[in-house]
């Protein structure tokens, strides 16, 4: 971080994403995009690739190069929400951070994942969750995200299903008295997507170099698309590929699909409205992570 400071100049003002890998994000293309068409010429952001156990470090250095902000990716989501000295009220409930707020010396830090979901529902698919019945699949750090915000967003019910038990039942739990666990075995997935107004892939199942699945496999989803239909709105919090072969399913069998590029630039978006306090440039944001990752047709 001296490093980029040193580049930019004492008058830059810097944010950042830090993970391992982290070559991979599209955090500062998107930053940078927004930040040129808001007219921001002082404010840069740079990649920082910060190991697993060097999260106290990685936040020490924020403090002496003097960055505004960071976007926070795996592996330090958690380790950053037990480090920083003051957590929103959704940071602390899952207990993962995606971004820091630097002011002064003291490090605040929020949570815009399930935001980002809720938004890029709101405008990609016409979604509102608000009393709408929402089938999570997965129970990871993303699904948890989606499973509070679905909440907030005051769905009518938020049911997990994943592949460890403990995990849907941890997951399930941010949801209250609406969130319960499907057991994950085919008659009872098969009665839960059939009363689902929305479903959403929270698992990296379909993600090209983890587990690259051709569209007419069957590989072993935790909910089979085959099981979606009109009138049900399909999310993949996967973009790479763009469709992935559990959206392209379940598009062809009639339901409106989403992929996760959205939630990626709306969780973007709301982190720059934390640091800059101005509206994001949501056309330039999209613009920038569709040149990045297009839609194959
Ligand atoms: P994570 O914490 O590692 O959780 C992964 C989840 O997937 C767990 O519930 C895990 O089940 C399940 N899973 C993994 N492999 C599986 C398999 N072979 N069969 C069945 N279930 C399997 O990961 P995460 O951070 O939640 O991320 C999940 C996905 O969301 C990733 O692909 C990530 O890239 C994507 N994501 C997208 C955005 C975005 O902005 N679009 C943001 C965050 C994450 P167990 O609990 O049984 O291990």
């Amino acid at each position: 971080m001296e490093a980029a400071r040193a580049e930019a100049g004492p008058d830059a003002t810097i944010v950042g994403v830090i993970g391992s890998p982290v070559t991979h994000s599209l955090s500062p293309l998107l930053h940078n995009s927004a930040f040129a068409a808001l007219g921001l010429g002082s404010w840069r952001s740079y990649p920082f690739d910060v190991p697993l156990g060097r999260t106290q470090q990685a936040l020490d250095a924020m403090r002496r190069a003097d960055l505004t902000g960071l976007s926070v990716t795996m592996p330090h989501k958690r380790p950053v929400a037990a480090l920083v000295d003051e957590l929103s009220e959704v940071a602390r409930r899952l207990d993962a951070v995606n971004c820091v707020h630097r002011l002064d010396d003291a490090l605040y830090g929020t949570n815009t994942d399930g935001e980002g979901f809720v938004s890029s529902l709101l405008r990609g698919a016409d979604f509102d969750p608000a009393g709408r019945r929402c089938l999570v699949a997965g129970a990871g750090g993303a699904a948890r995200a989606v499973v509070l915000a679905l909440t907030r967003a005051d769905a009518a019910s938020v049911a997990v299903v994943n592949r460890t038990h403990d995990r849907a039942v941890e997951a399930a739990v941010l949801a209250g008295n609406r969130g319960t666990v499907v057991p994950n075995e085919s008659k009872a997935v098969a009665d839960a997507v059939m009363s689902a107004d929305l479903v959403v892939n929270a698992t990296p199942l379909g993600m090209s170099g983890v587990d690259r699945i051709d569209s007419d496999a069957s590989p072993p989803w935790l909910v089979p698309p085959s099981l979606l239909g009109s009138g049900q709105v399909a999310a993949d919090l996967v973009y790479v590929p763009r469709p992935t072969p559990w959206l392209r399913q379940a598009s062809a069998r009639g339901a409106t699909v989403l992929d996760g590029l959205g939630m990626l630039v709306h969780q973007a978006a709301a982190q720059l409205i934390i640091w800059t306090g101005a509206e994001p440039p949501l056309r330039a944001m999209w613009r920038a992570a569709e040149t990045a990752h297009p839609f194959e047709a």
